[in-house]
């Protein structure tokens, strides 16, 4: 028997997360037919478990800087034509309470949930039709014409939208499809890595993790990358927000230098040895870091010894390493811990403009699948609905 005709769309989007939901609702809304298609039973999962379920949706420091792709340029023209104070614009017509939390990024201050249901009611208003569920099986182009077969239908459209993301958290449906596909149409992928990631210690640094549960404010350095928030010692190595940040920069192989007094003046251990001669380097630590962390890095430099005891080039030594200290993380936890995928649809292939790949007409890649990924704090969302927008408008 022939296989029935396949249902024409103006434009099939493939992924119902933060970007595809995005640009599903704008071309909607502009009159477009849009089929947005999904594997998994709900839309906007990872929305769902973001910000610790309150979604950091944006983040008002929005810069171009923010965002880590092997062309710095690419994110310029989408961040530019739809901010953050757009969104924020949109959030607010629902009459969704949100809140500054710190450096810039917005939260919910009910559920993220509300940002869910926005977003289905806008495709909604564009007439979008949602599949979901729907594992998605053949893909062909011929004539201008995508064709698409999911679950026991098939579906045609001028434009395809790739939006699947990133295979980070691949318990809840993540996957490197949005590769294949890219592939499979001649686009190049860059080397796709877990970003937004706790870093693991081995070796000698191993005793670090008895630590676990220590958190401090310090600077953390990668090359010429720097981040000021709080770290954490885990039982694995390091977390917290400095080392997610600085993780998306990270290299195997390359030290992580941290600050552990960032607001110490140089030359803080001489004079607290003028001071207080019988301070040992733990009790002045003491005063100024965790106990635990005071404990193991005095012990690491100095043992028990009083400061009076210590000579002033020794103590420059401890002041500058505990300035910079050296670790040398072995790895990640991987994608099943990482918040995104740093890397992905190579921005060469792209414009800028619309999301369309240049040597593919009708074909756009969005969101986390593209080589854009942004720092912590609402910035990824920020690229989610910047891209699906530009592409929205386009197909
Ligand atoms: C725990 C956690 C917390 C986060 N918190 C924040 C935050 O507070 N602020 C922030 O800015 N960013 C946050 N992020 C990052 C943010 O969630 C992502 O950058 C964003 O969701 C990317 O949007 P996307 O639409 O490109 O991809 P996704 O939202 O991942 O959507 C991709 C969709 O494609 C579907 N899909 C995948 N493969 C297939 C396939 N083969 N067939 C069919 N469908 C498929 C998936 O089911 C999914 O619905 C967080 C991430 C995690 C994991």
């Amino acid at each position: 028997m022939p296989s029935p005709a396949p249902t024409p769309y103006d434009a099939i989007i493939l992924g119902a997360g933060a970007a595809g939901l995005f640009c599903a609702a704008v071309a909607g809304q502009r009159g477009r037919k849009v089929l947005l298609i999904d594997h998994a039973d709900a839309p906007g999962k990872k929305i769902l478990i973001s910000g610790g379920g309150r979604c950091n949706f944006t983040n008002v420091n929005t810069q171009p800087d923010r965002y880590i792709s092997a062309n710095p340029h690419f994110a310029k023209s989408a961040l530019g034509r739809y901010s953050a104070q757009d969104f924020i614009a949109l959030v607010d017509a629902y009459g969704i309470a949100w809140h500054e939390k710190t450096l810039g990024q917005l939260f919910c201050d009910g559920s993220a949930r509300q940002i869910v249901a926005m977003l289905l009611d806008e495709c909604a208003k564009g007439g979008v039709q949602i599949a979901l569920g729907q594992p998605i099986g053949d893909m062909a182009h011929a004539d201008g014409t995508y064709r698409v077969t999911y679950g026991s239908k098939t579906a045609s459209a001028p434009a395809l939208v790739i939006a699947t993301g990133g295979p980070s958290i691949p318990k809840m449906g993540a996957t490197g499809f949005a590769y294949d596909l890219a592939r499979q149409f001649g686009l190049k992928v860059v080397e796709p890595r877990p970003a937004l990631v706790p870093l693991t210690l081995g070796g000698e640094e191993t005793l670090f993790r008895s630590l676990s549960g220590v958190a401090t404010e310090v600077i953390v350095r990668a090359g010429k990358t720097a981040f000021r928030e709080a770290a954490l010692f885990t039982h694995k190595g390091l977390s917290g927000p400095a080392i997610l940040q600085i993780s998306s920069y990270w290299r195997h192989g390359d030290p992580v230098a941290v600050d552990f007094l960032p607001d110490t003046p140089a030359g803080w251990l001489t004079t607290a040895k003028r001071s207080q001669p019988r301070a040992t380097l733990r009790s002045a630590l003491g005063g100024l870091l965790p106990d635990r962390l005071a404990a193991t890095l005095a012990e690491r430099l100095a043992g028990d010894k009083r400061l009076a005891d210590q000579s002033d080039k020794l103590l420059a030594e401890a002041e500058r390493r505990l300035g910079a200290w050296d670790f040398h993380p072995n790895g990640t936890e991987g994608y099943a811990k990482a918040e995104v995928t740093a890397g992905g649809i190579s921005t060469d292939g792209l414009s800028s403009q619309t999301m369309e790949a240049r040597k593919v007409p009708g074909l756009y890649a969005i969101g986390e699948a593209v080589d854009v990924t942004g720092w912590l704090g609402g910035y990824n969302f920020q690229w989610a609905w910047a891209s699906g927008h530009a592409a929205g408008l386009a197909i």
